[in-house]
């Protein structure tokens, strides 16, 4: 997926030590290194030449030490690589450009009304490019300008996509990411089944060398219907780039900023709910992408019909949608929530109430956390959400739910975008040892 500058298994312990201990700290002198890592100074010494050759490490402010003579410290140096997330929203692109300690770099929303056809995605296309190529420039224009500052190089020996401030990859999401037949048609899914056993043509976290059983899948809506080939958003890029759902992409944003996050279900209450898995502290999701499809559980068999084509799904009993009465806004409805009508207190309670058990299914799978996202959840004040975690502790078996966290999630404006920036920089950091 990426070009490393350092083996990712490579055995060279203490230069990953070095690395990491930069990465954590943020900059160290020598003597700091080689006192704390247990390393000789000539090592020491070594290593930072060639991680400041790669640019990965910096030469920082001189700091006064304690002898009066002033230690030169390295830094790690965060803009080495950037990654870009990008969400195709409804009606714009939202393209967020991180460092490697997850700070924006730079952000675009750009007016395009999502469409899913292929000169839609054309044109996503191209402006991810040419977001990502203005990036670079500026992150390499800022760094050579403080090189002139100080005289040093930044760049050292690297060229090329090696060089510093290159971006890494391009995370794009979308709402669903489907099966195509080879000629890029729609395979029409037949279930939660579908493909399950991971040996189908998919596409994912793992890049196939072998062309014949390269992945056919493709960049789709929320009702699953394939927009644009993978491989053909492939052929348009420039750089790597990375298919994801969005619920991942947001379930990745909400792992980032919370380090105590292991096992936790993230359910979004979108007018399409969906959502995503989080099993061991990451995202889990596999070739299929289909963990975390949670809106077509069947909550009530036999119940009113879904466009998956199945009966009773999640998606149809919990999606906001269903709570305004005819020609009310959502907005509307809980406005008028507030005031205290009664009918609409009892559709609230009936929507509470099937949240509350489509929980209760997915904690019987995966019994960690609940995160609740989406539109509906911004209009959840503490007491709904109390109140939810204790209609899910009531319907859980052995009336359990003591230890459950139920929160709400970030709710953050351009959520996917920097989740699937974020997580191709978790990638980065695991690949190299930083963390
Ligand atoms: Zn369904």
């Amino acid at each position: 997926m990426h070009a490393p500058s350092i083996a990712p298994n490579s055995r060279d312990r203490s230069r990953i030590a070095i690395l990491r201990y930069l990465y954590r700290n943020r900059q160290a002198t020598k003597q700091q290194l080689a006192h704390n890592l247990s390393l000789s100074s000539p090592t020491v010494t070594q290593h930072l030449r060639e991680l400041a050759g790669l640019g990965i490490v910096v030469a920082a402010e001189p700091q006064a030490s304690t002898g009066g003579r002033k230690a030169v410290p390295y830094a790690f140096n965060p803009r080495h690589r950037i990654a870009v997330g990008v969400c195709a929203g409804a009606t714009e692109t939202t393209l967020i450009a991180v460092d490697l300690y997850g700070e924006i770099v730079a952000r675009l929303d750009r007016t395009l009304p999502r469409r899913n056809d292929a000169a839609y995605y054309q044109r996503v296309a191209g402006i991810a490019d040419e977001f990502a190529n203005g990036v670079e420039q500026s992150v390499r224009d800022a760094a050579a300008g403080r090189s002139r500052g100080t005289g040093t190089s930044a760049a050292g020996d690297a060229t090329g996509d090696d060089q510093p401030g290159s971006v890494t990859g391009i995370a794009i999401c979308s709402r669903n990411i489907m099966p195509t037949d080879v000629t890029g048609g729609a395979t029409k899914a037949t279930g939660p089944d579908h493909d399950a056993d991971g040996t189908g043509n998919a596409d994912g976290a793992d890049d196939t060398p072998d062309a014949a059983t390269r992945p056919h899948l493709a960049f789709a809506d929320a009702t699953g219907t394939p927009g644009f080939p993978v491989q053909a958003m492939r052929q348009l890029m420039h750089r790597p780039i990375t298919p994801m759902r969005d619920a991942d992409a947001a379930a990745a944003a909400e792992l980032w900023f919370d380090h105590t996050l292991r096992d936790a279900a993230c359910v979004y209450l979108d007018r399409r709910p969906c959502g995503a898995i989080i099993a061991g502290g990451r995202v889990h999701q596999n070739r299929t992408f289909r963990n975390g499809m949670i809106e077509h559980m069947s909550l009530v068999p036999g119940g009113r019909p879904c466009y998956c084509g199945q009966r009773g799904c999640m998606d149809v009993y919990c999606s906001p949608e269903t709570l305004p009465e005819d020609y009310e806004s959502l907005p509307g409805f809980f406005s008028v929530l507030e005031q205290g009508e009664t009918h609409h207190r009892e559709r609230m309670n009936e929507w509470m109430d099937r949240v509350a058990q489509a929980i209760v299914n997915i904690r019987a799978v995966i019994a960690g956390d609940v995160i609740v996202g989406g539109e509906a959840a911004q209009y959840l004040d503490d007491d709904d959400i109390a109140d939810l975690k204790s209609r899910v502790a009531k319907l859980s078996p052995f009336g359990g739910g003591d230890n459950l966290r139920l929160r709400r999630g970030l709710c953050m404006d351009g959520q996917p975008a920097l989740g699937a920036a974020l997580s191709l920089i978790g990638d980065w950091l695991d690949d190299h040892g930083c963390r």
